[in-house]
Order: C-alpha cells, then sequence, then structure tokens
C-alpha cells in the first residue's frame, strides 16, 4: 500500500481500488499471437507494432475501473454458464485442463472419473481452459468450451450482452468476429489432433434480469468454407509472416523496414480508425517504410 494514501481519507478505499485497477497486466510470456488479438486486426501494421516493435513494458494498455468491473462480471456469467454446461454433459464430455485440489497432477482433454492425484488424492475435475497451438503459424487460444461428442469436438463461445441487444439477435445480426473466432477454434482444435464436429455453439446470455423467457439463445455455426474461412485464413498467414519477422528481429535483422504501410483511412492520428486504434501513437513514430 501507497505511504500517501491515508486511512482517515473518505475516499480511502476507492483510492485503493483504482490503484489497483490502473496496474498492467502481465505480459503474455510466449511468442504466439492469440487468436482474439488477431481477430481484432483492423490493419496488419498494427499487429506487427503490438508484437514486434514495441516492447511488451509499453504495449500493455492500461485499464481502468469501469472495464475491470465489466471483464469481471463477463467472466463470472461465463465460469456459472460453463459450470451448468459441464453439469449437464458430464464431465467425459467436456473438453478442458482437469487438475486435482493441489495442481501437481493434470489432463487435457475430456474428463477422466479414474483418475487421481498421486499425491492428494483427490480426482482430475477441477476446470481449467485448455490451451490449443497452430505451431506452424504460432497462434494460440483458449476456447471457452469444448463439447465431446461420438469422437467429435464442438467448440462453444459464451457471449453476455446486455438486455436490449439479446433481445434482438437473431443469426442474420450475429458479428462476423464471432463467427470467425469459433472458426479459428475449429481450425486449432484441428491441428492439436482433434476431429471436429460439423458445427460449433455460440451462446449468448442475456446480462440484465428479465422476469420472462430464458437468458440463453444459441446459435449453430457449420463450419462451411465461405468468406469468414477465407478472412480467417489470412489472418493465419498473417500470423505465420509475424513468426518468421520475429526469427529475423531475432537474428539482428532490421526489422522496421519491413512494417507494413499505413492505412489510406489513417492519413492522421484524428482520423476515426487512428483513433480506435491502440498503436497510433507508435505508427506515426515512423514512416511508412519503417524509417
Ligand atoms: S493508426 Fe491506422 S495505420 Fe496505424 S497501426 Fe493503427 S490502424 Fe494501422
Ligand atoms: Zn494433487
Amino acid at each position: 500500500m501507497k505511504d500517501s494514501l491515508d486511512v482517515n481519507d473518505p475516499e480511502f478505499m476507492v483510492r485503493l481500488l483504482t490503484m489497483a485497477d490502473a496496474e498492467k497486466d502481465a505480459p503474455r510470456m510466449d511468442d504466439y499471437v492469440h487468436l482474439s488479438s488477431l481477430l481484432r486486426v483492423e490493419c496488419p501494421r498494427a499487429l506487427y507494432l503490438r508484437q514486434l516493435v514495441v516492447d511488451s513494458e509499453n504495449a500493455r494498455e492500461s485499464v481502468n475501473s469501469a472495464t475491470r468491473v465489466v471483464w469481471a462480471i463477463g467472466r463470472g456469467i461465463e465460469a456459472h454458464v460453463r459450470e451448468q454446461m459441464i453439469k449437464a454433459v458430464g464431465f467425459t464430455n467436456s473438453i478442458g485442463k482437469w487438475r486435482c485440489a493441489c495442481g501437481k497432477s493434470t489432463l487435457e482433454g475430456t474428463g477422466d472419473p479414474t483418475l487421481s492425484c498421486r499425491y492428494c488424492k483427490t480426482p482430475l475435475n477441477i476446470y481449467e481452459e485448455i490451451t490449443l497451438r497452430d505451431h506452424k503459424k504460432q497462434v494460440s487460444g483458449h476456447p471457452d468450451f469444448a463439447f465431446w461428442h461420438n469422437g467429435y469436438v464442438y467448440p462453444v463461445e459464451f457471449k453476455s450482452i446486455k438486455k436490449d441487444d439479446f433481445l434482438v439477435l437473431d443469426a442474420a445480426r450475429l458479428p462476423p468476429k464471432y463467427r470467425r473466432q469459433l472458426f479459428g477454434y475449429g481450425v486449432l482444435f484441428r491441428r492439436n489432433g482433434y476431429k471436429v464436429g460439423p458445427h460449433g455453439f455460440i451462446i449468448f446470455v442475456n446480462k440484465d434480469f428479465t422476469w420472462e423467457g430464458t437468458p440463453y439463445k444459441s446459435f449453430h455455426i457449420p463450419f462451411t468454407d465461405g468468406v469468414d474461412q477465407q478472412v480467417l485464413r489470412g489472418l493465419f498467414d498473417l500470423a505465420g509472416e509475424l513468426r518468421h519477422v520475429r526469427q529475423l528481429k531475432a537474428s539482428g535483422e532490421d526489422i522496421l523496414s519491413m512494417l507494413p504501410p499505413r492505412l489510406a483511412v489513417c492519413s492522421g492520428t484524428r482520423t476515426p480508425t487512428a483513433r480506435r486504434c491502440d498503436m497510433c501513437s507508435y505508427c506515426f513514430l515512423y514512416d511508412n517504410n519503417g524509417t
């Protein structure tokens, strides 16, 4: 606790929490691009800057308290829905990283009730998210849940949304980024040796209370080839290029000259796309040819 804080200050607790919320999160300690970061890519230059040029300390965003509270609510809803899902289908039909109470024994894949830890003797039935990796393109991801049925994996994503958005949501209004995320998990499961079912599921949860109806809406997302799959393949290829540039960086090559050009819509720092971009200030530090 900072010495400057005074326990007699009426805002003492709020200041404490605000300070804790403002702490930057620990950086991800591997070179893999997370699928969710890849799907946020509006611009290859931003991805290059985030991954390769800006040091990890600066690249970590500071997050304000309101955002942290919203994230915590989202995580709480996700944990609840997943727990109910595991209860409903059984942990032998749920894919995750299962661990015992002491954490020394883990198992990836479907739960196995015959296994227990040789140290603490408890069953391996505590769920943790599985990490899937595409080693060639260096993309990783943590699906919210995956359901195992007749030898096939069905990836499942949970999204909590406000009541007004929930009530009008239908298949035609599904944002493409959600479908692409599910396709991405399908690809990652395949690269990790699983057989993937013909579709995945997105479950939307209404995070506001209502007296009527169910708070869940579920959509089947067929894994058929189309525009979204092509976009996703392009993003995986982009991640593969990053891997190559990362290797060049490690061998001391000048990677700034490989920085992709600025988008035409980012003619200045005040344009709408540039203002939304977390790499904007770094982007305008360098010329279009990276100098
Ligand atoms: S400011 Fe525009 S061009 Fe620059 S990195 Fe961001 S989105 Fe890309
Ligand atoms: Zn144990």
